[in-house]
C-alpha cells in the first residue's frame, strides 16, 4: 500500500501547510499508531479562507447553473475512478472495512450527481398579478459563503452533502472537515479541483474545531452554517448562528427506536437490523439502537439477532474477511464502556460482548444488552457504537410511548406485516425518517434529517438545496 499522506489545508486554490506550521497527529484506529499529520489552521489561515470564500462567491454565483452542474458531475466521476485509492485512505484513518469505504465513496458520487441535478431545478416562479402590467417575480438566489462542519464517521459522504448543495446553488464553501480522518475529505476536495472548480470557491480547513467555528460563524462574510455532529455541539453552534442571524442546518445525534411487532417476519427483521447495527461499528447517526419487541416475538427475535451477532467478524478494515472495524478513536471506547457499566450496575444484562477487544487499536465487541430500564444512561444517551439495546414491550402502544420518550427524532425502524400497524406507526412515531420492513434511509433522492433534538433541515432529496437559497421577491410594473 502507498504511504498514508500528510494532509494540508486547501485555501485560495493551493494546498498549504498552516501559516504557523502547526500540525495534529492522525492515528490508525486499528493499531492506535500515528500514521501522519494534518495541518492545524490558525487565525491567518482562517482569515485567508474567508477572503477566498468572499471572492469565490462573487464569481461562482454568476456561473450558469449548467456549468456548475458539469463541474460537480465531473467531480463525481473522478471519485468513482479513484474509489480504490480513496477507500484505502478512509479505512486506514477511520477504521471501517474497505467494502464499506467503497460503498460510501460510490454513494457520495451519487449524492453529488443528485445535488448537481437539483441545482438546475432551483426554479423561481411568477405569481399572477392583480394588475395586468405588473410582473411579480419570486427569485431564488444563492445565500452566500457557507461554513460546513463535517464529522469523522462518514468522512466523505457527510462532506459531499454539504459541498454538493452549496456548489450546485452557486455558493462558495469553507469546509471544516474532521481532524481524525483528514485524507479522505482532502481527496474529495481534490476531485472538485481536478474537475475544474475555481480554487477560491472551496476551502478546506482542519484545526481545533471550536476555534474555527467560533471564528467563522460570526464572520459577516459567512451566511450559512451546516453542521453534522453531536446534539451538544449542535446546540452551541446553532445558538451562535442565531446570535449572528445566520441560517443553519443541524444534522445531530439520534437514539433510533426499532419497533418489532409480534406479526413481523423475524428472520428478515433480525438479518437486516444486525447488518445495519454493526455497519461502521455502530457509529452512524441513524443506527438502530432501542429495539422494542412485542412480547410474543421477543425470544425468537433475540435468538435470531444473537446468531447474526456471533457471525460479525471484528478486525482491521484492510483485511478482506473483516465485517466490523474498530471504533474511530479512543474516546468512543471509554464513552461506551461507561454507558454499559452504568446499565449493568442498574441491573441490565450483557447477552454478548460488552467490552474492549484486544490490546491494540480501538476495537469494541459487538454487544447486545437486555434487562433495560428507562433510567439507565444508555437508554437516554446515544451509544454511537456497536451496541443493541433489546427490550420486550407488551403492545404497540407501549412501544410507541418508549419510541417517542426521548427528544431525539432522527431515524426510526419498524417491522410488521400489518398494514394497520404500519399506518399507525407512520402517523405516530416522532422522527424525521421512518423505514418499515426494509432499510431504506439516506438515498440521495430522499430527505435526510431530524426533528427535535436531532436538529433541523434536510440534507437529502429536493429539500437539500433549499437551505442554500434565499427567496427574494421583485414586483415590476411596466411603465410606458
Ligand atoms: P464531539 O461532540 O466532541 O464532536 C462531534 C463532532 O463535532 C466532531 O466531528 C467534532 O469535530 C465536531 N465539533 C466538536 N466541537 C466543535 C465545535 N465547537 N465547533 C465545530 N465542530 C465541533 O463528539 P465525538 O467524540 O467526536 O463524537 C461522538 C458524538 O458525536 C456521538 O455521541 C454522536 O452523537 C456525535 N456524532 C454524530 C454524528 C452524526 O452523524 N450526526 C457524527 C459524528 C459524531
Amino acid at each position: 500500500m502507498s504511504a498514508y499522506p500528510d494532509t494540508r489545508l486547501f485555501i485560495d486554490g493551493a494546498w498549504r501547510p498552516a501559516d504557523d506550521g502547526q500540525t495534529l497527529p492522525v492515528v490508525n484506529p486499528a493499531t492506535g499508531l500515528v500514521i501522519g499529520q494534518v495541518a492545524r489552521a490558525g487565525e491567518a489561515d482562517i482569515a485567508r479562507a474567508v477572503d477566498a470564500a468572499r471572492k469565490g462567491f462573487a464569481a461562482w454565483s454568476r456561473v450558469g447553473a449548467f456549468e456548475r452542474y458539469n463541474v460537480i458531475r465531473q467531480a463525481a466521476s473522478l471519485l468513482r475512478e479513484r474509489v480504490d485509492t480513496i477507500a484505502r485512505l478512509m479505512t486506514v484513518e477511520q477504521g471501517k472495512p474497505l467494502v464499506e469505504a467503497r460503498t460510501e465513496i460510490l454513494g457520495s458520487a451519487d449524492i453529488l450527481d443528485w445535488l448537481a441535478e437539483e441545482g438546475r431545478r432551483a426554479y423561481g416562479r411568477l405569481v399572477p398579478p392583480r394588475a395586468p402590467d405588473v410582473t411579480q417575480m419570486v427569485l431564488r438566489t444563492p445565500i452566500g459563503p457557507v461554513a460546513g462542519f463535517s464529522p469523522w464517521n462518514f468522512p466523505i459522504s457527510q462532506a459531499a452533502r454539504k459541498l454538493g448543495a452549496a456548489l450546485a446553488t452557486g455558493c462558495s464553501i469553507i469546509l471544516k472537515a474532521p481532524e481524525e480522518t483528514p485524507a479522505s475529505p482532502a481527496a474529495l476536495v481534490q476531485a472538485f479541483i481536478d474537475a475544474g472548480l475555481p480554487g477560491d470557491v472551496l476551502s478546506l480547513l482542519y484545526g481545533v474545531p471550536a476555534e474555527i467555528s467560533s471564528r467563522l460563524i460570526p464572520d459577516p462574510a459567512i451566511r450559512k452554517i451546516s453542521f453534522t455532529g453531536s446534539t451538544a455541539v449542535g446546540r452551541e453552534l446553532a445558538a451562535m448562528a442565531g446570535r449572528h442571524m445566520k441560517r443553519s442546518t443541524m444534522e445531530l445525534g439520534g437514539h433510533a427506536p426499532v419497533i418489532v411487532a409480534a406479526d413481523a417476519d423475524l428472520d428478515q427483521a433480525a438479518a437486516l437490523l444486525a447488518a445495519s447495527k454493526f455497519r461502521n461499528a455502530g457509529q452512524v447517526c441513524v443506527s438502530p439502537t432501542r429495539f422494542l419487541v412485542e412480547r410474543p416475538a421477543y425470544d425468537g427475535f433475540l435468538d435470531r439477532f444473537l446468531s447474526h451477532v456471533s457471525a460479525v467478524k471484528p478486525g482491521d478494515g484492510l483485511d478482506a474477511t473483516t465485517t466490523m472495524g474498530p471504533l474511530a478513536h479512543e474516546r468512543r471506547v471509554s464513552a461506551i464502556e461507561t454507558l454499559i457499566d452504568n446499565a449493568t450496575s442498574l441491573g441490565a444484562r450483557v447477552e454478548t460482548g460488552g467490552g474492549r477487544m484486544g490490546n491494540a487499536g480501538y476495537f469494541f465487541q459487538p454487544t447486545v444488552v437486555t434487562g433495560l430500564t428507562p433510567d439507565m444512561q444508555i437508554m437516554n444517551e446515544e451509544p454511537f457504537g456497536p451496541v443493541a439495546l433489546i427490550t420486550p414491550v407488551e403492545d404497540i402502544d407501549t412501544a410507541l410511548k418508549e419510541a417517542n420518550r426521548l427528544d431525539y427524532g432522527l431515524a426510526a425502524y419498524a417491522f410488521t406485516r400489518s398494514g394497520v400497524t404500519a399506518t399507525r406507526l407512520r402517523d405516530e412515531v416522532r422522527s424525521g425518517m421512518l423505514t418499515i420492513n426494509h432499510l431504506g434511509l439516506a438515498l440521495p433522492e430522499t430527505p435526510f434529517g431530524g426533528i427535535g433534538d436531532s436538529g433541523y433541515g434536510s440534507e437529502g432529496g429536493a429539500e437539500a438545496i433549499e437551505p442554500y437559497l434565499e427567496t427574494r421577491f421583485v414586483t415590476h410594473k411596466t411603465v410606458l
